[in-house]
């Protein structure tokens, strides 16, 4: 009963949105910081045209479980988001954070430290309140770019996903690494961060247009026999998903962009409507709609858990984009 009260304590979705500076382009360019933040909501000041070309504020307010302003540190990003999850994935929960937003609004930034973070947290229980209780700690990396999967930790290896009788999802030859102190993780994440899409043209251009997900899998050896392969008790991913502007390169002149585009655009769209499901507790949940969507099923189930971190840009030269992140982030609420 107390781990159910426990599980019971944390919100299945909780939407937080962080805001970053402004950084030097943005003020070179003189643009001006919109966003006024409080401790749950925020206000985007929006400059209109009337038509006899004078200008107007147009104010927008939005609430959500959290607003972190710019002056927010990774650490208390961790406490606010993830770190209240992490002791009920011993207890067959799924969790999954994700980070939202135009490329540049900082998901990556974000995401980066929180798998490191959470596997200390993780490991920390297992050697003293899970001491010698058979559980294994198991990292993997991969990224969905064009609809098709990539291992990050093992040589960008193409990968295929399988659903097994259970409705797991299984993605066929995916390394999991079994991991035992935080640095052997740092390392793990260093280098599937390095093995992300960078492409010709540089790094942020090509990974803004694929998702990459992180998974911790907490296992357990059955009855303490090391010998047979440890059963899955619980998952915490970690998704920093595609810049949320390249859902809108479907008119693209290129055609591997607007393909690409197209994919993105049905991943974000199914994800909004399956975290929705979730919190309707419906038994249909929409995750046909997309690759990111299939991939992650078996976390939109049941006594799931998410976290919805959105990422804005605190610049009048994004307010658009922003808007359109801050009404995704309403609608999943
Ligand atoms: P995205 O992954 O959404 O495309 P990044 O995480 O790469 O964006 O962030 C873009 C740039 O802004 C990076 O140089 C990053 O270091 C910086 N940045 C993002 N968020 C913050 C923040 N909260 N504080 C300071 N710098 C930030
Ligand atoms: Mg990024």
């Amino acid at each position: 009963p107390a781990d159910k009260e426990k599980s019971n304590s944390v919100a299945k979705i909780k939407v937080v949105v962080r805001k970053r500076p402004m950084n030097k382009k943005e003020l070179t360019k003189n643009e001006e910081d919109i966003i006024e933040t409080y401790s749950n909501s925020l206000t985007v000041h929006e400059t209109k045209l009337k038509v006899d070309l004078t200008q107007y504020i147009e104010k927008h307010e939005f609430v959500f479980d959290a607003v972190l302003n710019e002056e927010v540190t990774n650490d208390e990003v961790y406490r606010e988001t993830v770190e209240p999850i992490v002791p009920i994935i011993f207890e067959r929960t799924k969790a999954t954070c994700f980070a939202y937003g135009q490329t540049g609004s900082g998901k990556t930034y974000t995401m980066k430290p929180l798998p490191l973070k959470a596997s200390r947290d993780i490991l920390r229980l297992m050697h003293h309140t899970y001491r010698n209780q058979g559980f294994q700690l198991f990292v993997s990396f991969f990224e969905i770019y064009g609809g098709k999967l990539f291992d990050l930790l093992n040589d960008r290896k193409k990968l295929c996903m399988r659903e097994d009788g259970k409705q797991q999802v299984c993605i066929v030859g995916l390394q999991e690494y079994r991991v035992s102190d935080v640095e052997n993780i740092k390392e793990l994440i260093e280098r599937g961060n390095s093995s992300r899409s960078t492409g010709t043209t540089g790094a942020n251009e090509e990974s803004s247009r694929s998702h990459a997900i992180l998974q911790l899998a907490i296992k357990r050896s059955v009855d303490g026999n090391e010998s047979k392969p440890p059963r899955l008790v619980g998952k915490l991913s970690f998704i920093d998903l595609a810049g949320s502007e390249r859902g809108a390169d479907t008119t693209d002149n290129d055609k591997q962009t607007r393909i690409e585009g197209a994919e993105i655009n049905k991943s974000l769209l199914a994800l909004k409507e399956c975290i929705r499901a979730l919190d309707n507790d419906q038994g249909h949940i929409p995750f046909r709609g997309s690759k990111l969507t299939e991939v992650l099923r078996d976390s939109f189930v049941g006594n799931s858990r998410t976290v919805m971190i959105s990422c804005i840009s605190p610049s009048s030269g994004s307010c658009e984009h922003t808007l359109n992140t801050l009404r995704y982030a309403d609608r999943v609420k």
